[in-house]
């Protein structure tokens, strides 16, 4: 059995793994280390498999910003329904990073029975899942609908992962009917009209959020469309890969500063550009909320992140 430390600590470190170990990990955890409490700390030092410890980061204090400066409040969804591929390491990642930069943070974690205000959060997080579980959420999500949609429209910082993406588009497939849902993206997602059941593998994109491409992978049934004038995530330019559907080389979608995409991952840990859009929108929600000014995110040496990034490109036969 995983401890809660060591689990958070392989969470961290899973973007650096190739694929096939680090959905092996992902598994286990969903299995044996069960969910992380909200209030977990990280290990004071973490180390890389082969024991080396990890460069030198700038501040590498704990949530210790200013004593007046309150914390940016990350909210995670349904993390017991939707957690599928390292998905939890985007929070962790989140987390990290204003750790790193002395930003405090606070993290909840809203499991299906719990009650959440979002007018409180910052960034919101929201897995994939398997559709046996996507019933249970969409539940939960369609309740909170109203909540969630005003969540954005005010600028609120927010990331869907696959089945999250595609329970907060327009409508998606539900036991092979078409359901509502909840309406941030304007989106549908349908079930595969050909043979060619899953979509899965590596994919790279070009973003408007990232002078870098992104890395990510994805294992999806459903096939999402986009309605027009509704602006992709990213435009795939691996040969591999597919994001949204097989024919618009399109990946997810964004509006306003919430992202909806298939990229699995976890997604943050290889795409760090990607990381500080979403704790900068959050920094500016908290602003709104708190009245304490948001400031420039600082510089963090991102080596390790870049060099998992640049791997998995490699693999994928492009430029790194
Ligand atoms: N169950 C959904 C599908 O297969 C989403 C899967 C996922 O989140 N990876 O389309």
């Amino acid at each position: 059995m995983t401890t809660h430390g060591e689990a958070e600590r392989w969470h961290y470190l899973l973007g650096r793994f190739p694929k096939g170990r680090y959905i092996a990990v992902s598994f286990c955890f969903e299995n044996d280390a069960g969910i992380l409490p909200s209030n977990s700390k990280f290990p004071s030092s973490v180390s890389t498999s082969t024991g080396r410890p990890l460069p030198e980061r700038p501040s590498p204090k704990l949530c210790r910003g200013g004593d007046s400066e309150p914390p940016l409040t990350i909210a995670h969804l349904l993390p017991d329904l939707l957690n599928l591929y390292g998905d939890r390491g985007n929070v962790t990642v989140l987390r990290m990073r204003c750790a790193w930069r002395s930003i405090p943070v606070s993290v909840f974690e809203c499991r299906r029975g719990d009650e959440i205000e979002l007018p409180g959060v910052d960034v919101l997080f929201i897995g994939g899942g398997p559709d046996e579980k996507q019933r249970v959420a969409h539940e939960r999500l369609m309740a909170m609908g109203g909540q969630i949609r005003g969540f954005v429209e005010e600028g609120g910082a927010l990331l869907a992962i696959c089945g999250g993406f595609q329970m907060l588009g327009r409508s998606w497939v539900l036991d092979g009917k078409p359901v509502e849902g909840v309406g941030v993206f304007d989106a549908e997602t349908r079930r595969a009209t050909n043979a060619r059941k899953r979509l899965v593998g590596d994919f790279a994109l070009e973003s408007p959020l990232s002078e870098a491409p992104v890395v990510g992978f994805e294992n999806h049934a459903g096939r999402t469309f986009l309605a027009e004038g509704t602006q992709p995530f990213g435009r795939i330019i691996s040969r591999c890969g597919h994001g949204n559907d097989e024919r618009s080389r399109a990946d997810g979608a964004i509006h306003r500063n919430a992202i909806g995409t298939y990229a699995h991952g976890p997604l943050l840990s290889k795409n760090p550009e990607i990381a500080d859009f979403l704790i900068a929108a959050g920094l500016e929600r908290r602003a709104e909320r708190t009245g304490f000014p948001a400031s420039t995110l600082a510089r963090i040496d991102d080596a390790e992140e870049l060099a998992a990034r640049a791997f998995m490109l490699g693999r994928m036969r492009l430029a790194r």
